[in-house]
């Protein structure tokens, strides 16, 4: 069995932790005008190779074993070791040496995918709605190929099987399906969630190896049910072979890791039981880990990988020990959360944060955050960085698409919201990393878009000093709303939306990039340098992109981005 994942998933990042989202910027574009001065010096590289390659950088290996993988791919190499394979029969193989494990006696060869064609909320974003390759998808494409090589070479007959929270992106690409070879695409009973195949991990391969989900018998019992899709695109007919799985384990089926994980990950729950429309977690049960169950993962990331820190993967921390069927308007268990952390820190980790959380969450208890802060020893030398939806600034689109993940607020307070929680975040050495939902659900008009631009301005207005980025991403159909349709960047951004972009960059560009790089590498007048023309290309060239592109586009458009340099600077 060879377990693996594309480079851009298999990165420390040098330890930037929001680089991570660098595979989502645009690698090529094949469109570019072989005239142009552009092509003449990048030819069809838009983010330069060596550039990305130098940001994120291979994880280490020990004879083409990853030393570190992806969360998601521990828990199933951990699935498969409990479930009675050996330890000589199951790798986690490196990328760039995929090839050295694939032979004749490779039975599977399982790929660990989160946005393998580039069509994730913030790829679409930087490319434009995927006119441009994404590193996420180059990356992808490459480790299919070296796999399709390595098979052709040896003769080998591997069911190539790709999982993970990306996998129904091949739904709307299913050309990809045959180009990458592929035998088999898992995916939950809603399509657009990731199913949890670690629960079963074992029988899932065993039903592999033993031929089960060769073809498709919808009378036959079967808890891995197989479907052939059938999918016609310019005349062509692709089929794909779908594999569902919808049983949710319980936290003892959960396996636990054996082996390190990817910056220090562990989980804490599964599922989030606020509702959001937009969004496919929900749709899982919830679950948390007990302390214990926590401990032991982070032990293993101590003693096998020399990790001193952990991420807290959570969908909303502040949701963790509560029910929220019995749980009066969704009030945190602050009693739970400090047992949580204080079980963390007493691993003797250095540092901790979760990845996730809610902003109403957040400040629903007036003692949760500082007595947390005190815990995990947040300082001004230690940052806490959490990623929380900000999704809009409009109070029509929230109360109709998010009304619990307020809650105990009402959509009415969702300003008041947002501004409270950045300042008791900031004040207690967090730093929330928005998200910002851009055309969500296709319903969003220029008036929502412009209340989200207030928001951010008054946000900058009041509290200056306040830390905190914001991130726009295109509406991306999953969840409850999976019948909807994408959100076409290319051609639905009206002046309001092409104005949220605006104004989300500038404000990342001048209050997070220049402030945070002109500070790095101060003792280094060379580092400082890099890090200073970093920021403004970083910053300053998407600004002139989107004002070029209102220039091409409308009077309006233009008249938009002038509105914001006007009044909201
Ligand atoms: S709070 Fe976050 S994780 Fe929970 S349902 Fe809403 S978007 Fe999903």
């Amino acid at each position: 069995m060879v377990l693996a994942a594309d480079r851009t998933l298999m990165s420390p990042y040098r330890g930037i932790s929001l680089a991570s989202f660098f595979g989502c910027a645009p690698a090529l574009d094949f469109n570019r005008d072989h005239n142009s001065f552009w092509y003449y010096v990048m030819r069809n590289q838009v983010t330069p190779r060596v550039l990305f390659d130098f940001i994120c950088n291979p994880i280490d290996h020990t004879n083409g074993v990853a030393n570190y993988a992806p969360y998601g791919l521990r828990k199933v190499e951990a699935a498969l070791l409990r479930d009675g394979y050996k330890h000589e029969d199951v790798v986690v193989a490196h990328p760039d040496h995929i090839e050295k494990f694939i032979g004749p006696e490779t039975e599977v060869v399982g790929t660990y995918e989160m946005d393998p064609l580039g069509m994730g909320p913030v790829t679409m974003t930087f490319t434009y709605g995927r006119k441009q390759m994404s590193y996420d998808e180059f990356y992808s494409r490459e480790l299919h190929m070296r796999i399709n090589a390595a098979k052709a070479r040896t003769g080998s007959k591997a069911k190539v099987i790709a999982g993970a929270s990306g996998t129904w992106q091949y739904n709307y690409d299913p050309a990809k399906i045959e180009e990458y070879g592929l035998y088999g695409i898992v995916e939950g009973e809603m399509g657009g969630s990731g199913p949890e195949i670690d629960g079963a991990g074992g029988r899932f391969f065993d039903a592999l190896i033993a031929g089960e989900c060769d073809s498709a018998n919808p009378f036959k019992k079967n808890q891995f049910k197989v479907e052939i899709k059938e999918f016609v695109r310019n005349g062509r007919r692709y089929h794909g072979r779908f594999i569902h799985y919808w049983n949710e384990p319980s936290v003892s089926e959960i396996p636990t890791i054996v082996n390190p994980s990817m910056h220090g990950m562990v989980e804490v729950m599964r599922g989030c039981g606020r509702g959001c429309k937009f969004c496919d977690v929900t749709l899982r049960p919830l679950r948390y880990y007990p302390v214990e169950k926590v401990q032991k993962e982070i032990e293993v990331n101590m003693k096998y990988g020399g990790l001193k820190n952990a991420w807290v993967h959570s969908d909303d921390i502040f949701v963790y020990g509560l029910n929220p069927r019995t749980t009066k308007n969704m009030q945190p268990n602050r009693e739970a959360l400090e047992e949580l952390f204080r079980g963390i820190m007493a691993t003797g980790i250095e540092h901790t944060n979760p990845t996730h959380g809610t902003l109403a969450g957040a400040i629903a208890d007036e003692r949760l955050i500082p007595n947390i802060s005190k815990i995990i020893r947040a300082s001004p030398d230690n940052h806490i960085g959490i990623q929380c939806g900000f999704e809009t600034g409009s109070i029509r689109l929230i109360g109709k698409y998010a009304d619990r993940k307020l809650a105990p607020y009402k959509p009415e307070e969702w300003h008041w919201v947002v501004k409270t929680a950045i300042k008791t975040l900031n004040e207690n050495y967090w730093v929330p990393a928005f998200t910002l939902i851009m055309g969500l659900n296709n319903d969003e008009t220029q008036e929502d878009s412009w209340e989200t631009i207030r928001l951010i301005h008054e946000l900058e207005t009041e509290q200056p000093d306040s830390k905190f980025t914001t991130t726009p991403l295109t509406f991306v159909p999953i969840g409850l709303l999976e019948k909807s349709d994408f959100f076409d960047i290319g051609n639905t951004m009206d002046p309001g939306k092409l104005g949220v972009m605006y104004k989300t960059w500038q404000h990342n560009f001048k209050y997070g990039i220049q402030k945070f790089m002109g500070k790095v590498g101060r003792d280094n007048p060379i580092k400082n340098w890099f890090f200073t023309q970093l920021a403004s290309t970083l910053g300053g060239v998407p600004l002139s992109a989107m004002e070029r592109f209102a220039r091409r586009k409308s009077f309006e458009h233009e008249r938009a981005i002038e509105k914001i340099k006007a009044k909201y600077w």
